[in-house]
């Protein structure tokens, strides 16, 4: 993050002036995150759980067990209450719950299509001095033998892609690690999909086997907590959604990506949307900062890449805007060399979006050239068209658009 050139006040909210900012790249200000008095124990790491333990005077040869305990509890059977941790004492639970909790985001609004895709509106503590709570969406998307769960990383977002809904939110501000896992916990919760707590079955199929971190926000821009998130969502004796089924996606924070890649492993998306800077440049603003070349040369950087393991470049497809044949000639081009899958997102219309949908045939052109190119199949058809429906008809319905609907679409691209 740019270092802030000056501080002012502006009513009840500290705007940070950066030259980022200035340039239009960002915009501010992050809003603060208010802990509650009684802290969540959900989304620590172990290290932070013993710390807590000690806290409440657990001595510390008891903490690798207790740690333990609570992990399978909280991640492992979903506990929701220190009551349920009966190999727990019962002194220790009540310690437990004078000082902790074990709460998760609150759920708002939930939808449920017919297809079985679900949304979740979630509130999450806002501002002190105004009182109004924050509130992210997570959506959960079935599809054939899997089930992706499309999580946030920020309420709102900093950056300004002219594209996109969530950057046109005023109010940003970070997730905690706790409200990022909090995600799909809550999410578990409403899928029941927690190991059976009465038969002790830990084995049975989950409904949740990959998360795509393509909600809102701008992951590698609240590094430290998405990092510590998905590190307590990979660890296989809790969640155990192994790293190869996270997928972070970032509009492309360049010096981030070699951190992510060292420090959490998981596999990659790249919004990249356009071949040229200049066009990028307006698509994705963070690009007059960090430009294709540097970008790409970061992704031929990223750790681990092999054809089993490769990038996924997310491209949306703007009708007349970066749609032409000659751009998905230039776009393989451009990634050659580059253990890849490319992606191709039908534009999804917002009220008030400059931009359509490229025609349908024109994405199947162009999926085409990538196809032939050797890349899979980059397109999908969107499945539940009670609520995603094909572009031009997403189109006539923008009013009625949700960003479920949105997200369950970008989602759906990363769920071949
Ligand atoms: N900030 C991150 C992750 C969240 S956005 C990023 O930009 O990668 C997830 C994906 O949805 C990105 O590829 C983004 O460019 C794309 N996206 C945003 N708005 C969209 C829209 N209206 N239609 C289609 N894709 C969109
Ligand atoms: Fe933020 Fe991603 Fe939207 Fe750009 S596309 S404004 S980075 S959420």
């Amino acid at each position: 993050m740019p270092e802030a050139r000056a501080a002012y006040l502006c009513g009840m909210t500290a705007l940070s002036i950066t030259a980022d900012t200035m340039s239009g790249i960002e915009k501010v200000p992050l809003e603060r995150y208010v802990a509650p008095a009684k802290p969540s124990l959900v989304g620590m790491s172990r290290a932070v759980l013993a710390q807590a333990l000690a806290d409440i005077g657990v001595p510390q040869a008891q903490h690798k067990m207790r740690v333990q305990q609570l992990w399978h509890w909280i991640y492992v059977r979903g506990a929701q209450s220190f009551d349920e941790m009966t190999n727990v004492s019962k002194e220790l639970r009540a310690r437990l719950d004078a000082h902790y909790t074990l709460a998760r985001p609150e759920v708002a609004a939930e939808q449920i299509s017919v297809d079985g895709t679900r949304k979740w509106l979630l509130r999450l503590p806002g501002e002190q001095a105004t009182g109004r709570p924050h509130e992210v969406e997570c959506v959960y998307i079935p599809d054939d033998g899997r089930g992706t769960l499309c999580v946030s990383s920020q309420v709102g977002c900093t950056l300004n892609c002219s594209f996109c809904h969530t950057g046109t939110q005023r109010l940003v501000r970070n997730l905690t690690a706790g409200e990022i896992v909090g995600q799909i916990l809550v999410a578990r919760d409403r899928l029941n999909d927690w190991a059976d707590r009465s038969t002790k079955n830990e084995t049975q199929t989950r409904q949740i086997t990959n998360i795509v971190m393509m909600g809102m926000g701008e992951p590698l821009y609240n590094f430290d907590a998405v990092r510590d998130a998905l590190l307590v969502v990979a660890d296989g004796d809790g969640v155990g959604i192994s790293k190869r089924r996270i997928t972070l996606s970032t509009s492309g924070v360049v010096p981030n990506i070699a951190r992510a890649g060292a420090e959490i492993g998981v596999m990659l998306a790249v919004s990249l949307h356009a071949v040229r800077d200049d066009l990028r440049n307006q698509l994705v603003p963070l690009n007059r900062k960090y430009p294709i070349a540097e970008l790409l040369a970061a992704c031929r950087d990223y750790p681990g890449l092999s054809n089993a393991r490769r990038i996924t470049f997310e491209y949306v497809m703007l009708r007349g805007v970066n749609d032409s044949l000659a751009e998905a000639k230039a776009l393989v081009k451009l990634l050659k060399g580059i253990p890849a899958k490319i992606n191709l997102i039908p534009f999804n219309p917002w009220p008030g979006s400059a931009y359509e949908c490229s025609d349908w045939e024109q994405i199947e052109k162009f999926s085409e050239i990538i196809f032939n190119a050797g890349y899979a199949s980059p397109v999908r058809t969107p499945r539940g068209r009670d609520i995603l429906a094909a572009c031009g008809q997403l189109k006539s319905a923008s009013e009625k658009l949700t960003a479920r609907e949105r997200m369950a679409l970008r989602a759906m691209a990363m769920t071949e």
